[in-house]
């Protein structure tokens, strides 16, 4: 079956084309950010699914200057998609985890460009604070401004269990902290992580929900080459979720988001070369059609079990 026209989930490439009258590109830059629980300050393991490159990120040479990663991308997407409106997208490791000063300089350097309408920052949740939030948000008045937090999972067991170094508390305060202020917030998840089961996805979605984020990123959690989730794996200590149990729980998960929030993804891409499993992520086209496919068959769409009522309200 072909994937149908209009999506029964809210694609956060709609929200921009609504936005902007017309599609609009990320463009991936690397500014040579580390991050506390690679370097020594939280830990020197990282996440156990964590590569070398800062886990999901797309190769960049971030010798290359950020105006030059800028307009490399840019030039690149104008060839290939004809492309005209961009957004900055800082993805590898985490790119709030410096000084003001020099996150002023980054951010300005990937706003230096005309045709750039936004920005998009990818971080931790517990590398923010006040005067990291009031720098972002004085970007929101000109630019369609997003932090990306990452939070993969809201039980603290699993998050203790793939080393992620900060809590769910930590998540919710950076939540509250960012939020109807002008910046959008951008929550990234994982499903199928060890020991947990449909219910903790269904959990971590009405987490979400509850706390109005405005968009989510869902991973499927996958074996890279070079992580400790690899030798683990090749330990037969963890298993991995089938093409049909990804699409399941990703079909669980959207019914219980309001349907107001932007989904960023839904299957991961960009990996195929340090991928080790499951190998049936390679095509990220056949899951997606897939899980059209099942919402289809179950009638059913973003925000189905959703509900904003609160009780005796
Ligand atoms: S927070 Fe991100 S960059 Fe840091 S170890 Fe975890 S996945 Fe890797």
């Amino acid at each position: 079956m072909s994937a149908p026209e209009e999506k029964r989930y809210y694609q956060y490439s709609r929200y921009l084309k609504e936005l902007f009258g017309q599609k609009v590109y990320k463009v991936t830059l690397d500014a040579g950010f580390s991050c506390p629980n690679r370097d020594g300050a939280i830990s020197s393991g990282g996440c156990i699914f964590c590569d070398a490159s800062g886990s999901f990120s797309c190769a960049h040479d971030n010798k290359l200057s950020i105006k030059e990663q800028l307009h490399i991308g840019i030039e690149n997407q104008r060839k290939r998609f004809g492309a005209q409106k961009f957004i900055s997208y800082l993805q590898a490791y985490t790119n709030t985890y410096g000084s003001i000063e020099h996150l002023e300089k980054v951010y300005s350097q990937a706003l230096s460009h005309e045709d750039v309408v936004g920005i998009s920052i990818g971080t931790r949740p517990d590398c923010v604070d006040e005067d990291k939030i009031s720098l972002i948000l004085s970007y929101s008045k000109d630019y369609e401004t997003w932090i990306e937090y990452g939070l993969q999972s809201s039980n603290d067991e699993t998050l203790r269990f793939i080393n992620r170094g900060h809590t769910v508390k930590d998540f919710i305060h950076a939540v509250e902290m960012t939020k109807n202020k002008g910046i959008k917030i951008c929550a990234h998840v994982i499903l199928g992580l060890p020991n947990e089961t449909n219910k903790d996805a269904l959990n971590t979605a009405r987490l979400l929900a509850s706390l109005g984020v405005d968009g989510v990123k869902i991973h499927l959690l996958c074996v890279l080459k070079n992580t400790k989730l690899e030798q683990m794996y090749n330990n037969n200590e963890i298993s991995l979720l089938s093409k049909n149990e990804y699409v399941e729980v990703v079909c669980d998960f959207l019914e219980e988001l309001p349907p107001s929030m932007t989904i960023h993804r839904l299957a991961g891409n960009g990996l195929k070369k340090i991928l080790v499993a499951p190998r049936w992520l390679s095509d990220k086209f056949e899951v997606l059609t897939a899980i059209d496919d099942e919402l289809e068959k179950r009638e059913s769409y973003q925000g189905k079990n959703f509900s904003s009522c609160i009780p005796g309200g």
